[in-house]
């Protein structure tokens, strides 16, 4: 079986799908892996690396193409490349697979079994495979070294012969992965921080970091899917949010947000006005600007400034740290990978619980509930 790995197309992306550790990881289990050339460059991967891990190195994308029985990927392949593939060819990568579930088409008429690492169950069993995690941290981790790097304040208290300079002070909305790593990060860091979600049960995970929960009154809603992700919630519940979340910015020197509900736009949660509440100097940096941002003024892949106020909209923020980025995605595709490969062939079980609930696309249809309920929502 031939698995390959393509340098990655989209302008912004400096991540690799497969590392030459994860290629020896690969070889071992039976598999030859080929790589485009200069595929790792930006990761740190050189092309000698890959050769001496066991990987076969070749400059011809289309005949790479041509070749593939597993196409690995970060982000999903373009239209030209797909038209390349063999049918009944298997495609894993991020695909976006709720947020773009109409792009899925070109995959499903070439007859491609596709696999989208967004729908890996956020399991026990599942979290060595959990890419969405591993993105998330590096995007909450570079969103306070961003937010620090544009105020005009430093980050801890310090005592000198000068008198004393006060903590900034940092609010983190929506405390996911990214979210609390943001909130670890800036406490590191030496700011005083706050944290928001509409999960209640975030509230536990903000406080054991040392940072204040803001709680808003939750008209006793359940905002908790069983997959633990937030549902959307009431319009009231949400300008009962946003007016706690414009009370407190006034306050505020960095606002880091992150709330997201898959396969939905990103709840509004800073409103212009609230923005115009802001004083001189904040900052606030949305890492939801791929499905629409969590600001009213935020400008998706820009940073501007208004009245003062920085609004950074960072895109593909985890692809500005490619070495670790590519080093823990490879890790989450290989544990993944390692489940579907028997005897150094392709072997998959859709009765397992990994493996079928991540499956985008087979046999030319999509069959995933949340795709389909995706579909019929657009
Ligand atoms: P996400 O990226 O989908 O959303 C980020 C955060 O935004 C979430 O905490 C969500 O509650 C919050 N949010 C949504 N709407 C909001 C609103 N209106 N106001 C404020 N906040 C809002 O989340 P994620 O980081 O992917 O994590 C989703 C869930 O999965 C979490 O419960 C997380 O703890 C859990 N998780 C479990 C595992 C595991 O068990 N293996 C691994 C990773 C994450």
């Amino acid at each position: 079986m031939q698995i390959i790995v393509l340098k990655e197309v989209e302008p912004s992306e400096s991540r690799v799908a497969l590392i030459p550790e994860s290629v020896k990881k690969l070889v071992a289990m039976n598999v030859s892996v080929a790589v485009e050339s200069s595929a790792g460059l930006e990761s740190g991967a050189g092309d000698a690396e890959y050769n001496a891990a066991g990987a076969t190195v070749s400059p011809d994308r289309a005949a790479l193409l041509e070749s593939a029985d597993l196409l690995v990927t970060v982000n999903r392949p373009a239209a030209r490349d797909i038209a390349r593939m063999k049918r009944g060819s298997v495609v894993i990568g991020f695909l976006r697979p709720l947020d773009e579930p109409e792009k899925l088409s070109v995959m499903m008429k070439r007859g491609i079994t596709a696999f989208a690492m967004e729908l890996i169950p956020r399991t026990t069993r599942a979290q060595s495979m959990d890419a969405l995690s591993s993105m998330a941290t590096i995007m909450g981790y570079k969103a306070v070294l961003l937010a620090a790097s544009h105020v005009p304040r430093m980050f801890p208290m310090l005592t000198t012969a000068a008198g004393t300079v006060p903590p900034a002070k940092v609010l983190v909305l929506g405390a996911g992965v990214a979210g609390l790593q943001a909130i670890a990060t800036a406490r590191r860091l030496g700011a005083v921080v706050e944290g928001f979600d509409v999960r209640s049960a975030a509230g536990e995970a903000v406080r054991s970091l040392g940072a204040k929960f803001l709680d808003v009154d939750l008209g006793g809603l359940q905002t908790e899917d069983a997959g633990g992700y937030a549902r959307e919630v009431t319009e009231e519940v949400m300008q009962r949010s946003r007016e706690l979340i414009a009370r407190q910015a006034k306050q505020i020197d960095c606002i880091i947000t992150s709330a997201q509900v898959p396969g939905k736009a990103a709840p509004l949660l800073i409103t212009e006005d609230a923005v115009a509440g802001m004083r001189r100097g904040t900052v606030v940096v949305d890492l939801a600007g791929s499905t629409g941002g969590n600001c009213a003024l935020s400008k998706p892949g820009q940073t501007h400034v208004i009245n003062g106020v920085t609004i950074n909209c960072p895109l593909n923020l985890a692809a500005s740290v490619p070495v670790h980025a590519s080093q823990l995605y490879a890790r989450n595709v290989v544990s993944f990978l390692s489940l579907m490969i028997k005897d150094g062939s392709l072997n998959l079980d859709f009765s397992d619980d990994i493996i079928g609930p991540s499956c985008a696309v087979h046999q030319s249809e999509a069959k995933h509930p949340r795709i389909l309920a995706a579909l019929a929502g657009k």
